[in-house]
């Protein structure tokens, strides 16, 4: 194996084991510190930009999964070669991350340029991999950044191309992302959001809002949707749309569901018996083992019946490690809490999964509702959904119904349950109590609440 670094000449430094990734021979993480370094002291009476930019591969870690170790060492030393061949003499790639790769380009000086010298890159890397017999498939990811001022440290280059990695990641995969500043505003802003949601949280601050679900021949409120709402001091009504994905990231889901599952929990108690409460989880819940322990010790404590409970669950929190979720799924199920899945039909919809998983019910994603009455392909989508329920003796609700007349077509084709702001918009828990007593007015209900 090669021991030199990047394509540059074998020099002193390449001797160095401190600074060679034994597997693919390309320099490491500090050999990579170390030469961005030297550039901006070069640059130092020179102040022309260059780049730096870090690339991380898409979905390795499943192949490495599937294929065995070994054959994902052979990927990665593949990788490398390429990726050193890529580079022409003024430039280096080294290897700082499992999967990850950094790369310089002391004489790439537009945004555009690094743009197109990553995509070039990601081509390279999506060329088939021999494994043995087999061969695999790979993509790739990369952030840049700009050197333009001597101010700018290696740490605060390679940050900020770690942002912009983070952005094409979010993308989705195959992506390029080049730092600019909006991008650092937007990082400030999630972190300011991130700090406001942590003190709200430990003070109790989010507070859970029922939208109800109904029963769309009778119209007959059967259960409700818990939905997280905050509003913090300073930022004022931050959406979930917004503060739930940060929670995610930033480790703050679990506590946050704790907090508003006990405060609904708690609301739900004075309800009439034979109304349901259900309540979404987050993909990054379903690989934590404790999620199961911690909603039973809530429902324990608020005394709420768990056969009363439902949770919905999206696609996506079924992928990242289906036997984690299922497990955590079953611990739930055995003492009767029901199982939803969210979302039907947009994201990572697999039929497979609804084999292999069994829910309880199916939630039709708001999108095929809202384009049901003009939109053929979307009503074939629906009534295709609905007889499958059917056959797999799985409830449905259809989301996101705005219109009488959507719920009309929905009726017709036999859809049972329906959730939108036809039937109410989400309100807090005294809100709650009001519209049962509303609802039912003289009816069964007023005794029972
Ligand atoms: P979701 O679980 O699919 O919830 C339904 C969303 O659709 C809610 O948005 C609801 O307010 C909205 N919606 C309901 N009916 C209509 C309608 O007729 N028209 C329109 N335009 N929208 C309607 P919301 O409350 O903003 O929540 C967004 C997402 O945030 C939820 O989607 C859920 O994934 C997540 N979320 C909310 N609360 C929690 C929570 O406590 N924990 C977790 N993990 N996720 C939550
Ligand atoms: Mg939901
Ligand atoms: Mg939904």
């Amino acid at each position: 194996m090669q021991t030199t670094f990047g394509t540059g000449q074998p020099g002193r430094e390449s001797t160095d084991l401190a600074f060679t990734d034994p597997l693919t021979g390309l320099g490491n993480h500090r050999r990579f510190f170390d030469k961005v370094d030297r550039l901006i002291g070069d640059r130092a009476d020179d102040p022309a930009p260059f780049t730096v930019g870090i690339l991380d591969l898409d979905g390795f870690k499943p192949i490495n999964d599937l294929f065995g170790h070994k054959a994902g060492d052979d990927i990665l030393i593949q990788v490398a070669m390429r990726l050193r061949a890529s580079m022409d003499g003024h430039s280096t790639v080294c290897r700082i991350g499992a999967d990850e790769f950094a790369f310089l380009y002391p004489m790439v000086f537009s945004e555009e340029q690094a743009a197109e010298k990553s995509r070039m890159l990601i081509e390279i890397l999506s060329a088939p991999y021999d494994v043995g017999e087999r061969t695999a498939r790979l993509s790739a990811s990369v952030g840049c950044s700009l050197f333009y001022s001597g101010d700018e440290t290696t740490e605060i280059l390679i940050n900020k191309a770690e942002t912009a990695l983070y952005h094409a990641k979010r993308s989705g995969r195959g992506r390029v992302v080049v730092y600019t500043r909006e991008m650092e505003e937007a990082a400030k802003r999630v972190t300011r959001i991130e700090q406001a949601l942590r003190r709200a949280v430990s003070a109790g601050e989010v507070e859970p809002h029922f939208q109800p679900i109904v029963d769309l021949n009778t119209r007959r409120t059967i259960g409700f949707e818990t939905l997280a709402r905050w509003t913090d001091r300073d930022l004022g009504m931050v959406p979930p749309s917004v503060f739930i994905p940060i929670a995610e990231e930033r480790g703050i889901i679990g506590p946050l569901s704790q907090l508003v599952l006990r405060k609904a929990t708690e609301a739900a108690r004075s309800w009439p018996k034979d109304l349901f409460l259900s309540f979404n989880l987050s993909p990054s819940q379903l690989v934590d083992q404790n999620t199961g322990l911690h909603i039973l010790a809530i429902l324990e404590r608020t005394g709420f019946d768990p056969r009363r409970l439902e949770i919905e669950i999206t696609e996506t929190g079924l992928m990242t490690d289906p036997a984690s979720a299922e497990k955590i799924v079953e611990d739930l199920r055995r003492v009767g809490i029901r199982v939803s899945l969210d979302d039907f039909g947009t994201g990572q919809s697999s039929l497979g999964r609804l084999r292999e998983f069994h829910f309880d019910k199916l939630k039709i994603d708001r999108a095929f509702v809202s384009s049901i009455l003009d939109d053929r392909p979307s009503e074939h989508i629906i009534r295709a959904i609905l007889a499958m329920c059917e056959g797999l003796g799985m409830d449905v609700v259809a989301e996101g119904i705005e219109e009488e007349a959507q719920a009309d077509r929905l009726v017709q084709f036999g859809c049972a349950g329906g959730q939108g702001y036809l039937f109410g918009k989400p309100v807090d828990a005294d809100a709650t109590l009001g519209y049962l007593r509303d609802s039912y007015r003289g009816a069964l209900y007023a005794k029972a609440i």
